[in-house]
């Protein structure tokens, strides 16, 4: 008996060691590595949220502060995410590492977008916005979740400012996430998720920074063929590489390698709270070497946002 005992604590001594080397390992690996987290949602703060509701006495600005100790311990150096105007605003006031935007369409019916007070942004004041650079963002569309055709004319006069200021544009390009809140979300319509329906906007407004959202999704073949098709679209990875079985979306990001796309695919993080898992996922493909990680973490957004020597280099001083 006391053999049995003593060889099943070794047992999981050696369990126990094995995931501290590994954890060893990618800390090793992401030491002075900055990265850039390009799909976080802007939100107001929740008061019941255990995580942060301690933080600060007002809970906007509790979140706030707790994505920004998030980021401090992650090396986000940069994060791309859309909300309501409100929050929008005050994200990147309160912490620079933000560059924010209008969630596209908002959905007045979706906690999470509140306040929406209008589905989309007054073009005038988000013109000058985008000129003056207090918002470097549009998105996440949520053009699927509200059942809206992402080439409906409404959205023209946008195409042409975000086309215009260069602005980068996240679009969702699934199916998910399948957890619906029908009261929130009651003309979902998965097809509208489909990158291909962007092309007649694309072709009217070829130079639109778009980058498609979840890509070893359900539309993965499409995204493939836009991406071929306009050299400055990209993808990021989220949410199906944390949900779905990486049997089924692992061949996937290696098709996109195959097909000589993997240096647009960017790093993300999507839900709240999940960024060291994300770089895991990205960490642990191991048929991907060592520089393909980097530009994964970083290098593929930099060149997506045409960051600056200056800027980049400031970027890596931040995580030194
Ligand atoms: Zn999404």
């Amino acid at each position: 008996m006391k053999n049995r005992n003593s060889i099943i604590l070794l047992y999981f001594l050696l369990l126990t060691t094995k995931t501290i080397l590994a954890q060893d390992k990618i800390d090793q690996f992401l030491k002075n590595q900055p990265i850039i987290d390009v799909h976080i949602h802007i939100t107001k703060g929740y008061a019941d949220n255990e995580d942060y509701n301690k933080i600060n006495a007002d809970i906007d600005i509790a979140k706030i502060e707790w994505m920004g100790q998030r980021f401090d311990e992650n090396n986000i150096v940069l994060a791309l995410g859309g909300g309501s105007m409100k929050y929008a605003k005050l994200w990147q006031e309160l912490d620079k590492r933000h560059r924010s935007g209008p969630r596209f369409p908002c959905n007045p019916l979706r906690e999470q977008d509140e306040p929406c007070e209008n589905e989309l942004p007054n073009l005038k004041e988000l013109d000058s916005l985008f000129k003056n650079g207090t918002f470097k963002y549009l998105g996440e569309t949520s053009f699927h979740s509200m059942g809206i055709h992402p080439a409906d004319e409404r959205f023209n006069p946008y195409w042409e400012l975000a086309e215009k200021y260069q602005i980068p544009i996240g679009f969702h390009a699934d199916a998910g996430p399948f957890q619906r809140n029908m009261e929130e979300t009651p003309n979902w319509n998965e097809e509208y998720g489909n990158p291909l329906l962007l092309l007649p906007v694309l072709e009217k407004y070829p130079k639109l920074k778009i980058y498609l959202m979840h890509y070893p999704g359900r539309y993965f073949n499409e995204c493939i063929e836009v991406m071929k098709k306009y050299e400055q679209i990209y993808c990021e990875i989220t949410a199906v590489s944390m949900f779905a079985p990486k049997e089924k979306w692992e061949p996937r990001v290696k098709k996109l390698y195959e097909e000589g796309l993997g240096d647009r695919l960017m790093f993300g993080s999507d839900y709240v709270g999940t960024i060291r898992k994300n770089i895991e996922i990205i960490y642990n493909l191991d048929w991907l070497s060592e520089e393909q990680k980097r530009d994964v973490y970083y290098n593929n957004a930099a060149k997506f946002l045409n960051l600056t020597e200056t800027e980049i280099t400031r970027h890596h001083k931040m995580v030194e």
